[in-house]
């Protein structure tokens, strides 16, 4: 078992509840267990101007899948949330990114592992360090000095405890 911390992200159709129930179909995967929920977020957009408020919020899995075969089953979550690529960082209705691996230090085509972002986004930090605030990445850093460093303006907390909605 591989400890996996993955990010959750919409801003159509009911974004809460889009993310409550990918929380649900994740935990619903045959090699996946959850042991892990952080508080449920509402963020400013990234990306083009005049999308909504994004929801944002992360799990902690234990899994027997490997990196690739992960990400297609993510992939198809977010596929059957009627997700439908547009404009890049555009609106969605979830969006499934597998933030760390274990330890693992993963750059391929289709998967790089930790997410190239993670330590400038407070949206996924915030929610990361609800599950573990001594979380460290791969490379010895501290998710909690990270956070301090990149500050929490434009995101704030909806709900605290799953089931959010
Ligand atoms: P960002 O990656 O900046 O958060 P995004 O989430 O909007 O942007 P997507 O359109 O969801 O980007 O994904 C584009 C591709 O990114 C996916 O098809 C996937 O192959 C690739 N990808 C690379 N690394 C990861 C990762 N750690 N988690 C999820 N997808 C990844
Ligand atoms: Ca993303
Ligand atoms: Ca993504």
């Amino acid at each position: 078992m591989t400890s996996v911390y993955i990010a959750l992200g919409s801003n159509l159709d009911n974004p809460g509840l889009q993310l409550q129930r990918a929380v649900d179909d994740i935990d619903s995967l045959s090699k996946v267990e959850l042991s892990g929920c952080s508080k449920l977020y509402i963020s400013e957009p990234v990306g083009p101007a005049g999308q909504p408020d994004y929801y944002n919020a992360a799990i902690r899995i234990e899994t027997t899948f490997a990196p690739l075969p992960l990400l297609d089953a993510l992939q198809a979550i977010e596929n059957n949330h009627g997700r439908i690529r547009t404009v890049h960082w555009g609106p969605r209705t979830l969006d499934l990114d597998i933030i760390l691996y274990g330890d693992e230090i993963i750059d391929s085509d289709r998967l790089t592992v930790p997410h190239y972002q993670m330590h400038l986004r407070n949206f996924v930090l915030c929610p990361l360090l609800d599950i573990d605030p001594d979380l460290t990445l791969p490379d010895g850093r501290k998710a909690a000095t990270l956070l301090a460093e990149v500050g929490t303006a434009g995101i704030e907390v909806m709900a605290t405890k799953y089931p959010w909605l």
